[in-house]
């Protein structure tokens, strides 16, 4: 999310798009842990901005 705003950030956080506590089933808790589709590197900053903006 810094790089769209020219900023170099070491990327400190893992942010999750979905959740893994979104579901119930450990297998599926897993899958969404690790799936790097699902994840997105963030600095402490922008993961914070993310949950703020979705009331988390
Ligand atoms: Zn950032």
């Amino acid at each position: 999310m810094c790089l769209k705003e020219n900023k170099i950030t070491p990327a400190e956080d893992i942010h999750h798009l979905i959740s893994f506590m979104s579901t119930d089933d450990p297998v599926q808790r897993i899958v969404l842990a690790y799936d790097y589709d699902n994840l997105m590197s963030l600095c402490k900053k922008c993961h914070q901005a993310v949950h703020n903006k979705k009331g988390e």
